[in-house]
């Protein structure tokens, strides 16, 4: 890793010099291409979007409109075919594997539809485990866990493993281990897809208090419109990779 990106992280970690950038995500012209001749996919085709810091925006669209494809490169699991695109002020087009790593790591926290939690540990452990790579000393990262599991409403489950939990219980789970390195960004993908309408709007509730309590910037992929509408600043709508349309909502 460049000296300069190792000063940025750490930086960033000990100033919090985060809140000092004025928007969480810029992409431009954004192109992903699946597979090459005539079996390739065009996933997006040149997307151009800003997120401000400390918005709550959803993308929606029908089914293979690129929703997936954008938000995993927002988090440094996929990269774009062309285009540029800025994430807490790092372009990830230009990013080496190494920088890519500390972005998923520091930058973003993710949360899935499938909540993919370890089965063998408990909510508590989940937590802790993610930590691990998060660079938290292992003396602090017990209280620390209970403390954000506290906050998201689990405090008398925390010994409890994934099979013994509820799927809003678990997708809460999954929201505090996406917490438990302070990201900047909280990347959602159809977080309430396998939950029913009245816990979905639980956990839609907890990403808007995270969203508004600790001004981090969400970003929730759906299918879901109304219930992308009652927390979403701001809902940009998907059709065949490119943006069909924005609709603002409340002002950030
Ligand atoms: P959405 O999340 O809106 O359902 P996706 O981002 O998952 O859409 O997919 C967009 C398009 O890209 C679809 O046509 C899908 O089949 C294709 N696609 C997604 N991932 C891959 C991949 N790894 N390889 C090939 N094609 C892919």
């Amino acid at each position: 890793m460049q000296v300069s990106s190792i000063l940025f992280i750490y930086l960033k970690k000990v100033y919090q010099i985060r809140g000092n950038m004025k928007y969480s995500v810029e992409a431009r012209d954004v192109k992903k291409k699946y597979g090459k001749g005539h079996a390739h996919v065009d996933a997006l085709t040149k997307v151009t979007f800003n997120i401000k810091n400390g918005e709550f925006v959803s993308f929606v669209g029908p089914s293979g409109s690129g929703k997936s494809t954008l938000l995993n490169m927002i988090g440094g699991m996929d990269t774009p075919t062309s285009g540029s695109l800025i994430v807490g002020g790092k372009d990830l087009t230009k990013a080496s594997r190494a920088e890519l790593v500390q972005h998923r790591r520091y930058t973003v926290g993710m949360i899935f539809q499938s909540f993919n939690l370890i089965p063998d540990l408990s909510a508590v452990g989940n937590v802790e485990f993610a930590m691990i790579f998060g660079g938290v000393p292992r003396k602090k990262r017990g209280p620390l866990a209970s403390e954000i599991l506290e906050k998201v409403g689990l405090k008398e489950r925390i010994l409890h493993t994934p099979g013994e939990l509820s799927g809003g219980e678990a997708q809460r789970v999954a929201i505090a281990r996406a917490m438990s390195n302070n990201p900047e960004i909280l990347l959602a993908d159809e977080p309430t897809g396998n939950l029913d309408s009245k816990t979905s709007l639980k956990i839609i509730n907890i990403l808007k208090d995270l969203n508004e309590s600790k001004k981090i910037t969400v970003i929730m992929v759906t299918h879901d419109i109304p219930l992308a509408e009652t927390v979403s600043h701001r809902i940009i709508h998907l059709l065949d990779g490119e943006i069909e349309k924005e609709q603002g909502l409340r002002n950030l």
